[in-house]
């Protein structure tokens, strides 16, 4: 049926992170055979490695005034947002155009969006871990933004009130409150927002759990074989071609490389984080956080505990920055105590894929030429910055529906695939 349209019969999918694996499960709930290949083990992509948050109704990373923080930020490393100074013109360009979406209208229409994505993109979570019965320390407890300054706490809470209206659920807490439901948190904090209806889980165990699933529903998981081009045929670094008649590129911060010859232009950079993962700790809060000045998440998985945050924008392949590690133990020693007696910690660094408008991309690439009646239609989801743990089953489960030919069941049109225009097609 190749790009003409209607239903696929066999779909490849680019990518074993937590969007390609939802899609792949999604897809063989109804019945659709599918192929999900990985270069590299999904257990060490940042779909594993994130803090676990399933945060919903997220503001995007183009909130009011991120890039000029950024910019001023550049010159240290140990900052929240780096940016690594650069010449690339892929980066700059990116951020010329990240700079132009900060702003607060825009900000608000994203936010709009991402709200009411959010309750379906829990409840998309939640089918999945019913149906499979997967454990990952799931808690729909919520998650606390903690606030050092009482000027950081109105600030907080102002952020916060614009999620009321689509129906979230909101707290203010004051540092004594605070401190008597979780006493880990240092005198001084001045409080947080317990955003209500989010919820957190183990994400490494939810990734295992949803790889065993799919390939018990029959799914063909293929790791350590790279795609290298998805168009006219799926083909692999070995030269092997996979048959499909629909191929998903859902390969994270790398998805650009594989989509742009056949004329998509997709400005993703990759914004690394980093994380550490102590197996125990003589205390820590009992939901999870997010540290408001440092933007450092915390959050307890079982009887374990990890640390996670910083964005470094322009670092794909670079060495890590020991610095950024510090600088979570910093933050995090601000906020709680006894840090310093925390014991030893895994340290792990994964990417972000991040768009410059803030917004995932999910839809179908319509092709303009070189498709022929055995071409596959092609279909993006990518660019989910720091929301793709929460929005990771709900992305799989639309592109499911549009790989079927149905209307999707959320507004997909902050989401296209040619929002940023088109390239010349070489592919
Ligand atoms: C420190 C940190 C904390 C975070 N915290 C949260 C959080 O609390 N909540 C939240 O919602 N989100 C969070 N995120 C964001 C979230 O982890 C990502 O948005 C999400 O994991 C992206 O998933 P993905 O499937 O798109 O990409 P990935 O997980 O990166 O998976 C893409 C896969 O594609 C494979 N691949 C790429 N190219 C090819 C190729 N050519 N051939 C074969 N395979 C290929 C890669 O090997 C990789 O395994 C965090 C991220 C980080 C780094």
């Amino acid at each position: 049926m190749g790009s003409t349209g209607g239903a696929a019969k066999r779909v490849a999918i680019v990518g074993a992170g937590i969007v390609g694996l939802s899609t792949a499960w999604w897809l063989a709930r109804r019945g659709v055979p599918s192929i999900v290949i990985d270069r590299e083990d999904p257990l060490e992509s940042a779909s594993a490695g994130n803090a676990g948050l399933l945060s919903i109704g997220h503001y995007p990373l183009t909130k009011p005034g991120a890039s000029w923080r950024g910019l001023r930020w550049m010159a240290s490393r140990r900052s929240p947002l780096y940016i690594r100074p650069t010449l690339d013109p892929r980066v700059l360009s990116w951020l010329w155009t990240f700079h132009r979406h900060c702003n607060a209208a825009w900000s608000d229409r994203c936010l709009a969006a991402l709200c009411r994505l959010g309750f379906p993109a829990l409840d998309a979570f939640e089918t999945i871990l019913r149906e499979e019965s997967i454990e990952c320390e799931y808690a729909r407890d919520g998650w606390l933004d903690v606030a050092a300054t009482r000027a950081s706490l109105d600030h907080a809470l102002a952020e916060a009130r614009a999620l009321e209206p689509f129906g979230y659920s909101i707290a203010r807490i004051d540092g004594d409150s605070l401190r008597r439901e979780h006493p880990v948190f240092r005198r001084g904090i001045a409080g947080a927002i317990h955003y209500r209806d989010s919820a957190r889980c183990h994400p490494g165990r939810f990734l295992e759990g949803l790889l065993g699933a799919a390939r018990r529903r029959g799914v063909e998981v293929r790791l350590g074989a790279t795609v290298e081009s998805v168009f006219p045929r799926v083909r692999l670094a070995s030269g092997e071609q996979i048959g499909a008649d629909a191929v998903v590129v859902a390969a994270g911060a790398w998805s650009s490389e594989l989509v742009e010859p056949l004329g998509v232009r997709l400005p993703l950079v990759a914004a690394r984080g980093y994380h550490l993962h102590y197996d125990s700790v003589p205390a820590m809060p009992g939901t999870g956080c997010v540290l408001r000045e440092s933007s450092i998440a915390v959050t307890p998985m079982g009887s374990s505990l990890r640390l996670a945050g910083t964005l470094e924008i322009g670092s794909i392949g670079r060495p890590w920055l020991r610095e950024r590690i510090e600088a979570i133990v910093d933050g995090a020693s601000k906020a709680l105590e006894g840090v310093e007696r925390f014991g030893p910690a895994r340290e792990w660094a994964g990417y972000r894929p991040c768009t410059p408008d803030g917004m995932p991309v999910i839809g179908e690439h319509r092709l303009e030429r070189g498709a022929s009646a055995s071409s596959p239609r092609v279909f993006v989801a990518t660019g989910h910055a720091m929301m793709g743990m929460t929005l990771g089953p709900i992305s799989g489960r639309l592109i499911s529906e549009l790989v079927l030919g149905e209307p999707p069941s959320a507004d997909l049109s902050m989401l296209a695939t040619d929002r940023f225009g088109r390239r010349p097609v070489t592919a």
